[in-house]
């Protein structure tokens, strides 16, 4: 039986407890220790305000880690040392020299110990109070000055939490995907997520976004059966994922979602603006100045002063204006319900923004018929990529918290740490 480390458990047989004096006792069961482990020693300094619990191994037989099988004891490892959680703010530290059991399968293995993981300097009690406190603090720095930590133990306790959530998530059916990338470091390195839509978590994470990215991040992420039974994949029209899905997903539409279609047709708008704007100001006209957001939001997020601005200029005749209304006209879009409707929308759209002469908006217009098919499965699934945007907002501000990440696998566990939804405690 697998007993909770900590827990101060009743049935605890006081034979088991024999040998040791009242303060020994009172450890052994705070550290919920069962016969034959034992405290042999319990060391106060006062001055160095720590208490040091010295535990051993009382039997000349145990279990094999690997098998469970019982086998005698082989010879004991060096003495090692983990951190338990303070006691009255007194630093607290448990001794042990860990037995080796002789299994005749599996040879001489370090027996399991009740109070921490295989390769962890902490017990389970002070992880499980380091994750919440990682969890609850702004930032990773705080944290550690809370627990009086430095980076590399905080992250390697961050760590061990991930790979416990990862093993211990389920292969419960995921219905709806999404698929983005993301600049990582400064220049061109990308990471590539794959997010459950239904649950909004982050399954996934790997470096890059070309080639044959987005086959191992489906791989790793998903099971075979998982495989079978994706609906829909949100992704990008321009993301290079599209391969991966057909090959991999075979029940799934790819869905180009609106809001991905919305971040092209703002580009274009703010481009378009842009370059209007520099061609004014060679005129003396600043007309634009300081209308950058205005042309992002949507109508109804615009207040008085802003909307008469934007009809103004509309009149005026400015691209930038004539860019607006395509990108506004094409939220009606998503809003029809019958699909032969809808194409003959997006071929009045399609025209009207052709019309425009602007290069950038019929640069998105092209694409968007290109990819016409896959912004039409909209109507059999209804899925947005909401939930990965604000996951990504979430993600940028692990990034800012920890002033960039230089190493990949850092930044993938603190993803999935905070983003993963995932059983975190020992
Ligand atoms: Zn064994």
């Amino acid at each position: 039986m697998v007993r909770r480390f900590g827990g101060v458990d009743e049935s605890l047989r006081p034979c088991a407890l024999s040998g040791m004096d009242a303060t020994e006792e009172h450890y052994a069961r705070l550290l919920g220790l069962e016969s034959p482990w034992k405290v042999t020693r319990v060391k106060l300094s006062v001055e160095k305000m720590r208490v040091d619990i010295f535990i051993e191994y009382g039997e000349l037989t145990g279990l094999c880690p690997e098998c469970g099988e019982a086998c005698r004891i082989y010879d004991h490892s060096p003495g090692r040392t983990w951190r338990h959680l303070a006691t009255m703010q007194f630093g607290t530290y448990l001794h042990c020299e860990p037995p080796r059991a002789e299994c005749g399968q599996h040879g001489i293995k370090t027996m399991r110990l009740p109070w921490a993981g295989k390769h962890s300097r902490f017990t389970q009690l002070f992880e499980a109070f380091a994750i919440k406190v990682v969890l609850a603090s702004r930032s990773l720095k705080d944290a550690g000055d809370l627990l009086g930590l430095g980076w590399h133990p905080l992250h390697s306790i961050m760590k061990r939490a991930v790979d416990r959530g990862l093993e211990r998530r389920g292969n419960d059916q995921i219905a709806w995907i999404g698929m983005d990338e993301k600049s990582f470091r400064k220049g061109h390195d990308y990471i590539s997520l794959l997010n459950d839509l239904e649950e909004v978590r982050v399954l996934d994470v790997v470096e890059g976004r070309e080639g044959d990215t987005a086959d191992k991040l489906i791989l790793k992420s998903l099971d075979e059966e998982q495989r079978e039974m994706v609906c829909g994949a949100a992704i990008d029209m321009s993301a290079p994922f599209t391969k991966a899905i057909r090959g991999h997903l075979p029940n799934a539409d790819i869905v180009h979602d609106k809001f991905h279609v919305a971040k092209h047709l703002n580009e274009a708008v703010d481009k378009t603006r842009r370059k209007e704007h520099r061609k004014l100001l060679k005129q003396k006209d600043d007309r634009l100045k300081g209308t950058k957001y205005a042309w992002l939001k949507g109508m109804e997020h615009l207040g008085d002063e802003a909307l008469e601005q934007v009809e103004s200029l509309a009149k005026a005749e400015l691209g930038v204006a004539k860019a607006w209304y395509i990108k506004e006209l094409f939220r009606h879009f998503w809003t029809r319900r019958d699909a032969v409707f809808v194409r003959s929308f997006f071929e009045r759209w399609h025209q009207k923004a052709f019309e425009t002469g602007l290069p950038e908006i019929r640069k998105v217009a092209r694409m968007l018929k290109k990819h016409l098919e896959n912004l039409l499965t909209y109507f059999d699934c209804y899925i947005t990529n909401a939930a990965s945007e604000g996951l990504n907002s979430k993600i940028q501000a692990i990034k800012a918290n920890a002033r960039g990440f230089r190493n990949f696998e850092n930044y993938r566990v603190s993803i999935l740490f905070f983003c993963g939804k995932l059983e975190l405690s020992p």
